[in-house]
Order: C-alpha cells, then sequence, then structure tokens
C-alpha cells in the first residue's frame, strides 16, 4: 500500500507540474497573441517607420537629420508615456560626402560615365580627380601577393564577389567585407593611388554601396570609392581585353571635428526585479544615402513598438525592459561603447540585450550569444515564436551595438529576419520605405516582443 501511495504522488507532482507548465505556456501564447493582435490592428511601426524615412530620411551621425531623428524619437517615445525616456550624450565622428562624385572608364578613345560614391570615411580626391591604371584583384590576399613595383602610381579594384551559393547573404558579406574596411590601407601599403571597391551585394545593378573603411595613420591615406556591380563587370570585361584602361575618380568628401549627439533611451520599469534589465536595440543613425529604411530604420522602430506594446496590452514587465536608440552604429559605433560604459559605471546589470539590425525582413530565428543552460531554456520558447515567424533558436549571435555589453555578462541575442534581399538595398539610395513590407515588418514586432516579455518573465 505504502509502495503504491508513494508511486501515486510523484506521479501526482510529476502531472500537476506538466500541466502547470502547459498553463504557463498558454497564457504565455495568449499574452503574445495580444501583441500580435494590437500590433496588426492598430500597430504603429509602420506609420513610424513612414516618418522616419519621408519626414526626416537619412540620418548620418551628426548632421542635421540625425539631430531631428534624436529629438523626434524622444518626444515620440515620451508621449507614448513610458515611465522614463532619456538621452545619452555621445560625442560622434562628423563626415559629409560633399559634391556627388563623377567617375569614368577610359577605355582607348572611349569614355565610359559609371556609377560610383565614397566610402564612409575616405578623403576626397583633387578637384581634378585622380586617374590612372587599373590592377583588379580577387580580394586583399590576392592583392598581397603582387609585385609593389606592379602596383606603385595605379588604382586598385578590388574585385572579389559575394559568394552565390552562400545560405545567408550576411556570410557573403562576411566574406567580403574587409576589403572595404582595410581595402585602402592595404593597396597604399604597395604604394597605389586609390581603391574601387565592388559593391558588396548579390544584385547585378547601378546602384553603389558605401559603408565605413579605415585608415592607418601611419600608413599614406588614399581615395576610395565604390563602383556599381554592373559597372564592375564592365570594367572588369574592359580590362582583360585592355590591361591599358584607365579609371578616373573624383570625389568630394570632408571630415569635421566630432559633434555631440545622443543615444536614445526609453524604459518600462520591472515589477518584480526592477535591477535586472533586458534591453532591445537598433541604431538610429544610418549611411547618408536612401533613406535608411532597412538600416536600420526598420529596427529603430521595431525598439520603440515593442515597449508601446507592453504599455497598450496592459503588460507590466516582472523585469525592466528598456529601448535603445544607439547613435553612431555606421561609422564609429560611438554609442554602443558609451551605452556599455555607462552601463558599467553606474552599476547596471543587463541580463540579455536584443539587436534588430539586419533589415525589416521576415523573421527566420535567433542566435544567442551564449551554449549551454541558457540556450536550452531559450529554445524552450520557440513554439511560442513559430506562429510569427521564429523556426529556431540557435548558439551564435549578437550585435555590434550591443557587443560591448558581453564583457559585463550580458546574454547576447541577434534578431535574424530573412537576409536574402537585405544586401539589394544595403548603403545606397535604393534603401527606402516602399522596400520595407509592412507585414514582414509587424512579424518582426511581435517576436521581438514576444522574447522581451518571456525574458522579462522567466529571466536568464
Ligand atoms: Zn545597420
Amino acid at each position: 500500500v505504502k509502495k503504491i501511495s508513494i508511486r501515486f504522488f510523484v506521479a501526482l507532482i510529476i502531472g500537476m507540474s506538466v500541466i502547470m507548465s502547459v498553463n504557463a505556456q498558454n497564457q504565455d501564447s495568449v499574452q503574445i497573441r495580444k501583441f500580435f493582435e494590437e500590433e496588426f490592428n492598430r500597430g504603429k511601426s509602420y506609420p513610424y517607420l513612414d516618418y522616419l524615412c519621408h519626414d526626416i530620411g537619412h540620418r548620418l551621425s551628426g548632421s542635421k537629420q540625425a539631430e531631428k531623428a534624436v529629438q523626434w524619437t524622444y518626444q515620440t517615445m515620451k508621449n507614448e508615456g513610458f515611465d522614463s525616456v532619456w538621452l545619452q550624450e555621445v560625442k560622434v565622428p562628423r563626415w559629409e560626402r560633399g559634391k556627388k562624385e563623377t567617375a569614368f572608364i577610359f577605355d582607348g578613345d572611349r569614355k565610359m560615365p559609371v556609377k560610383i560614391c565614397a566610402l564612409g570615411g575616405s578623403i576626397a580626391t583633387s578637384q581634378n580627380g585622380i586617374k590612372a591604371k587599373v590592377i583588379e584583384v580577387n580580394g586583399i590576399e590576392e592583392l598581397k601577393k603582387l609585385d609593389p613595383e606592379k602596383v606603385k602610381g595605379n588604382i586598385i579594384f578590388y574585385n572579389k564577389q559575394f559568394d552565390k551559393q552562400a545560405m545567408s547573404a550576411g556570410h557573403a558579406y562576411g566574406g567580403t567585407v574587409e576589403q572595404r574596411s582595410r581595402g585602402a590601407i592595404e593597396a597604399s601599403r604597395l604604394g597605389a593611388i586609390g581603391i574601387v571597391l565592388r559593391s558588396l551585394t548579390h544584385s547585378l545593378d547601378t546602384f553603389p554601396h558605401t559603408g565605413a573603411m579605415n585608415y592607418n595613420d601611419s600608413i599614406t591615406k588614399i581615395p576610395a570609392c565604390a563602383i556599381s556591380t554592373v559597372h564592375a563587370e564592365m570594367l572588369s570585361t574592359i580590362l582583360k581585353r585592355n590591361p591599358d584602361a584607365k579609371f578616373y575618380f573624383q570625389q568630394n568628401c570632408k571630415k569635421f571635428d566630432d559633434a555631440i549627439s545622443y543615444n536614445v533611451i526609453g524604459e518600462i520599469k520591472g515589477s518584480e526585479k526592477p535591477d535586472e534589465i533586458i534591453i532591445v536595440g537598433g541604431h538610429l543613425d544610418s549611411w547618408d544615402l536612401g533613406q535608411g529604411a532597412h538600416d536600420d530604420g526598420t529596427g529603430s522602430v521595431q525598439c520603440m513598438e515593442v515597449l508601446r506594446l507592453f504599455k497598450t496590452c496592459g503588460i507590466r514587465p516582472k523585469r525592466t525592459i528598456r529601448t535603445v536608440l544607439f547613435m553612431n552604429e555606421e561609422n564609429g559605433l560611438r554609442g554602443g561603447l558609451k551605452y556599455a560604459e555607462l552601463s558599467a559605471l553606474n552599476n547596471e546589470k543587463h541580463i540579455a540585450a536584443i539587436e534588430t539590425d539586419a533589415g525589416g525582413f521576415m523573421p527566420r530565428f535567433f542566435g544567442v550569444s551564449v551554449d549551454g543552460k541558457i540556450l536550452d531554456k531559450i529554445s524552450t520558447w520557440q513554439p511560442l515564436l513559430e506562429p510569427y515567424g521564429i523556426q529556431k533558436i540557435t548558439n551564435g549571435g549578437g550585435g555590434a551595438d550591443i557587443g560591448p555589453l558581453k564583457k559585463q555578462g550580458t546574454v547576447l541575442i541577434g534578431f535574424h529576419p530573412d537576409s536574402q534581399r537585405y544586401f539589394d538595398y544595403h548603403h545606397t539610395d535604393a534603401d527606402t520605405f516602399d522596400k520595407v513590407n509592412k507585414r514582414e515588418l509587424q512579424f518582426g514586432v511581435v517576436t521581438i516582443a514576444g522574447l522581451l516579455y518571456l525574458l522579462s518573465e522567466y529571466g536568464l
């Protein structure tokens, strides 16, 4: 009899805990459904993005539009009635493109105009531009094997392409981006007078893609531009037939003293563990082409919107949740660095940080910076997010702006929407509001709000 009753009680307890956890999951799915209903019926993410793209436009750090974006997001979050909204001062680099660039290929008697743009941070050419023979290389490794005598006085043409077979477009980007970031340094080391970079995209079109590039103070600075992929193909074809063809470009960019700008922060205090903070972040700055719609207007408005959903749906989080709109991700990361610096200084405890900076496309997965028990715990929430697009929660993730928090033990989580079209628009004139699909943007909001809710309920 005793044995039976022990077994009975064990079975009862197991049964009850299963029922309780099923109940909790049911309740969670009901809460997340509330976010979905609100977002798809009365959501503001799309109108927010409309304003950001059309009324403010692109917003490079230190520009008038960046300042306007700071004031508008601050005021908008204030109006939504979050517990606190504040600005965090950040010194940012300031660079301007100046008058539009021009470029030509000289092939014998023919002179053909091509589309280029200066890379972000590049120096100008002289008023008269530069004109020289072109050495095409398939990436930096190939450049390094060249005889400096051959490179001297010429222009290096980086033409390494995106891997066509990479499933993730982000991985293809990762395989080529060093040409942009270090290309001018390595070319100058061998005596080149300028670089022209094949735009970083799978797409074959006439939009040049800008993006950050670096100099080394001990190596001569040379001007750097990106050429559209259509014109990169053209240049490469001509060079095969006529290695003496020349490239000309002229650009007028300028660097100014650092400017004062801000991270914009909104917060809802936790009801049970207010000292445990979870942030969602995107970056408010953008490049100075297009409207910074997918990069990272969509991430910025998603972050504002998730806090609004908590408020509007009447959900008081157990832990503190915070939206951080970082300034200067594109050309300095000063916002992300400042935020982590002040967090350490103020002894704040960030248990998790979610970053959305991969476009406003259909949600696919979340990537988590840690393995083991914490990842296992977060992974058990995947079925709750699956109805809105999240197919898996995997190891490996984070983001540029939240990266500096890692030292403080914060678990970093990257939001990964579908990557296939992101680099069609990335850092170009084509990154505009009309490229964003409203429903995809909204599904992103719901999955991020859902994950934020689960983190705030259960902690890590
Ligand atoms: Zn971005």
